[in-house]
């Protein structure tokens, strides 16, 4: 039996690359371009239209086997975008553990060691907190009894984000491997989301996003202070019954 060389080549080829390369053929209008234009609905059930373009067939064609970078993207919208999608693929069953809770009074104490400030602010309200990484300030609405562990650790994650430049470039702070629909919003918030549910509900993170749970791993070992504060944390914390 004999094979084509084309055919071979398309038995190799990733579709990407193909989708790819039809693409640039229909920009440059050639007398062909319907061709082509057919060949990408009729092979990757792609329409083409004014609107395609290279950001729109990365995120049709989103695979959790092959997760892209942001560079990747011309914009970063797009690039959320991308991510909302594999977020749905995972189909991840994650819910805020709202009942783990802690003392403020001993929230201050406890975070110190790291020289970090906790305040309680009548301006904010009931259940909202707030980070001022450059200030290493951590904010309150000042009527709580309680405070959420989980949020807690998200805003202590913000500021080791704002510390550590490196720490946007991990996978643990891409929207792509995001643990909760809050972190597609952006690195920063991707980063804290994963960060607080690492130490809260690990299990789970292992179970959705394995790689973030070994990068976030490698990442807290060389703060070993942090790690040490956080664990203090989770040890005066308790579940509130309802
Ligand atoms: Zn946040």
């Amino acid at each position: 039996m004999k094979i084509l060389r084309k055919e071979v080549f398309k038995l190799i080829a990733s579709d990407e690359e193909d989708i790819k390369e039809l693409l640039e053929y229909i920009e440059l209008n050639t007398p062909d371009k319907n061709k082509y234009i057919k060949i990408l609905k009729d092979s990757y059930g792609i329409e083409y239209g004014k609107h395609t373009d290279p950001d729109k067939v990365l995120i049709e064609k989103a695979n959790l086997n092959d997760i892209k970078t942001q560079n990747e993207f011309s914009k970063y919208s797009n690039y959320v975008k991308y991510a909302q999608r594999l977020f749905k693929l995972r189909k991840i069953k994650y819910k805020e553990n709202i009942n783990l809770m802690i003392d403020p009074k001993l929230v201050q104490k406890l975070v110190k060691p790291l020289g970090i400030k906790v305040k309680f602010s009548p301006t904010l309200s009931f259940f909202k907190a707030h980070a001022y990484p450059s200030k290493k300030i951590i904010e309150f609405g000042s009527e709580v009894d309680f405070v959420w562990v989980e949020s807690l650790i998200h805003e202590l994650g913000h500021i080791l984000y704002y510390e550590d430049p490196k720490i946007a470039g991990h996978i643990a702070a891409h929207p792509t491997y995001s643990i909760t629909k809050y972190g597609l919003k952006n690195n920063k918030e991707s980063f804290s989301d994963n960060f607080a549910v690492y130490f809260t509900q690990p299990k789970i993170l292992k179970k959705y996003v394995p790689e973030v749970f070994v990068n976030l791993w490698e990442i807290i070992k060389k703060y070993t202070q942090w790690k040490k504060v956080i664990l203090n944390i989770m040890k005066h914390s308790y579940i509130l019954k309802q």
